[in-house]
């Protein structure tokens, strides 16, 4: 495989995307540690992928969890060579205006704590580890990194603010260490919102018309699923497959190029 040896770490890696990310990361030879906050999530990871595999049970929020996944890491795979940043909470599109100044204050703390300050703490928990092997940093971002209305305020607001902390990051961390971001679109997964704006009970699937309905966002009129996004995660963590790529995202959304007049909606 591509990544044969490499030892990982994703967080948010029970379901969706780092889901995705860890199945094709273990078919690819790497072995996957991943932070995350459900329990059952994590079960159902180990069940399929045995000792390929370890779950640390835990908030992203936290420096302490952090650590700890890292340390699950070295000790169990003898290091580790990436750090993968994608644990993230949505925003469900709502606007400023929508929102009570009350919630806004603790929606930005609570989106902000998960999508901003987990991806600062994991990489300060994983820069030690990851530059002793030469390693990298992958952080998921969103099409909202770019654009409007790919969220709401909160939301869009966050992934810029870590589409920076990739460009400060591949900066302080270099020479040893490559930071990037990839930019998927939407894709139907159990992505949550802020449990102080009563988001934590809805997933994004649940407001979707339907799994195909996201293919009208589309240049390519294709609706992706969360696997059709990993190529790029795996091209970054791939010894010699990017070895000049530092403080890149890859937009991979295809919402930035607009629809042909002609596809039907
Ligand atoms: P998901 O909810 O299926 O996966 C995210 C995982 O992170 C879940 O398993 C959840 O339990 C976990 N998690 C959430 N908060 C956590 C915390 N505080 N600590 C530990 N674990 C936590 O959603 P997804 O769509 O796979 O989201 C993954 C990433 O993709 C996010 O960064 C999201 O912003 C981004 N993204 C998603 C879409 C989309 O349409 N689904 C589009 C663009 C970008």
């Amino acid at each position: 495989g591509r990544l044969a040896g490499l030892s990982t770490l994703v967080t948010g890696g029970g379901s969706g995307l780092g889901r995705a990310i860890a199945d094709r990361f273990v078919a690819e030879g790497a072995t996957v540690t991943v932070l995350e906050r459900s329990a059952a999530k994590i079960e159902s990871l180990v069940s399929a992928h045995g000792d390929r595999v370890r779950g640390v049970r835990g908030d992203v929020t936290s420096a302490a969890d952090n650590a700890e996944a890292v340390s699950t890491a070295v000790s169990a795979f003898g290091g580790l060579d990436t750090f993968v940043g994608n644990a993230g909470l949505w925003d469900f599109g709502r606007e400023l205006r929508a929102m009570s100044p009350q919630e806004l204050e603790r929606g930005f703390d609570e989106l902000f704590g998960v999508n901003v300050k987990g991806y600062v703490l994991g990489a300060r928990a994983a820069a030690e580890a990851v530059a002793e092997r030469r390693g990298s940093m992958i952080f998921t971002l969103s099409n909202a990194a770019f654009h409007p209305r790919g969220g709401g305020v909160l939301y869009t607001a966050s992934k810029h603010a870590a589409a920076g902390l990739i460009s400060q990051l591949a900066y302080e961390l270099a020479p040893h260490v490559r930071v990037n971001g990839v930019a998927p679109g939407g894709m139907a997964t159990d992505l949550r919102g802020p449990g102080s704006m009563a988001l934590d009970g809805t997933a994004i699937t649940d407001v979707l018309p339907d799994a195909d309905s996201l293919g009208r966002y589309s240049a390519l009129d294709f609706s992706p699923r969360a696997e059709d996004y990993v190529d790029s995660y795996v091209l970054l963590a791939a010894r010699g497959e990017s070895r000049t790529v530092t403080g890149a995202v890859f937009d991979i959304s295809s919402v930035g190029t607009p629809r042909r007049p002609d596809l039907p909606v």
